[in-house]
């Protein structure tokens, strides 16, 4: 430990991923190992599958890989190009420009329809450039952490129905927290990670699989690819065996965090995600930190809040280290200094965002930030709670 931050405060993970895990995960994940090929393991993945497939909105296979995050984006990726074929990439952030390196990694010719950050990509647009070429894949971001902002994806689902195209999305920081309705949605591959609303320690990775995206899966001419093979994972899914071994652990705590999210109800979950959001955000507006990017299309799994010069993300975030003991984030990208985040994503409470403005405020003042009035934050924040 090189820093000792005050010790009288517990410590606050509230990052947009990785989260804080509810003590019955955590201990989940302690049981004994068993055999990753035996019927106890074949249980697990069994209720996993059952239970997991309504939070992609899906009927179809969900498959399990071992692996953060950007692994299952690659996977969605490997499994259906051939180098040199066309990609369409939607960008608006961190997270989507980290697509196109994968997809142009793997020698995809890559189109970008860039929008601003913190705004959603336009449909309107995308429907003007399916008209002019032919793609393989159409590729975005369901939640980009990096600014707060959610695409519409029945809207651009809507237009690559009739296509050959295939619609892959990245909600690795949506799914759990926020509606996703693949089948009805027409997407054909959604990635996930385990760490973020899925309130698992990070490791463990899922992707769906249409039968649209199956098809161009089972081709013998797409890239070069071994552990992200889907075809190897498909060929266990309903034996409920991963083709590899899995990461028994995590599997036992993500049984236990689904069970969590149903006996909550999936529609009770993304109303409180949504409505701690929503307060937790009016609270930063409160304070003199207003929210980044397009109101209209506000993620509900993170808040992402401006901060006005002279005062920079990095300090603030330093000072609710240090001072409080609470983890938020700034970013790592050309909004760097310029915004806040801080997830809302998980097991959390309206004490956890209150206990966040209450800090913040005092973290803003010790900076020398005017705040309106003593605790306007947490009684904005209340007010939409009401
Ligand atoms: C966290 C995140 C990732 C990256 O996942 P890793 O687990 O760090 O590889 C990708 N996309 C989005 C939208 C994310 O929020």
């Amino acid at each position: 430990m090189t820093t000792s931050p005050a010790n009288a405060y517990p410590y606050r993970l509230r990052l947009p991923g990785p989260i804080a895990i509810p003590e019955r995960i955590r201990q989940a994940t302690a049981r004994p190992i068993v055999n990753h090929r035996g019927p106890e393991m074949r249980a697990v993945l069994g209720e996993i599958q059952q239970l997991i497939r309504p939070l992609f909105g899906t009927n179809g296979p969900v498959l399990t890989f071992g692996t953060s995050g950007t692994g299952v984006m690659e996977a969605s990726l490997v499994n259906v190009l051939a180098p040199g074929e066309k990609v369409l990439a939607l960008a608006h952030g961190q997270f989507g420009d980290r697509y196109v390196q994968i997809a142009r990694a793997l020698g995809a010719e890559v189109d970008v329809i860039e929008s601003e950050w913190g705004w959603a990509p336009d449909p309107a647009i995308v429907a003007d450039r399916l008209a002019k070429a032919d793609y393989r894949a159409v590729i975005t971001v369901h939640n980009e952490s990096s600014t707060g902002a959610v695409t519409d994806l029945a809207a651009i689902g809507a237009l690559l129905r009739q296509r050959d195209t295939l619609f892959l999305v990245d909600s690795i920081s949506g799914l759990g927290g926020m509606e996703l309705r693949q089948d009805a949605w027409g997407v054909d591959i959604v990635v996930t990670g385990s760490q973020k609303a899925l309130m698992c320690p990070p490791g463990l990775a899922f992707a769906s699989v249409s039968d649209k995206a199956r098809a161009v899966i089972m081709r013998e001419d797409r890239c070069p690819r071994f552990y992200l093979d889907m075809r190897k994972a498909l060929a266990g899914v309903d034996a409920n065996e991963t083709a590899f071994t899995c990461p028994v652990s995590l599997l036992f705590g993500m049984q236990e965090a689904l069970r969590i999210i149903h006996e909550e109800g999936l529609p009770q979950v993304f109303a409180r995600h949504e409505r701690l959001s929503r307060a937790l955000r009016a609270g930063c507006v409160a304070l003199g930190l207003p929210a980044f990017g397009d109101p209209a299309c506000a993620s509900r799994t993170v808040v992402v809040a401006s901060v006005p010069e002279p005062l920079t993300a990095g300090a603030i975030v330093k000072h609710m280290y240090e001072t409080y003991n609470t983890v938020v984030a700034g970013a790592r990208n050309k909004l760097n200094g310029r915004v806040l985040r801080i997830g809302t994503m998980g097991q959390i409470s309206e004490a956890d965002i209150l206990s966040d403005l209450h800090y913040l405020e005092l973290s803003l003042r010790a900076l020398g930030h005017p705040v309106p009035s003593q605790g306007c934050g947490v009684a904005a924040a209340i007010a939409a709670l009401a």
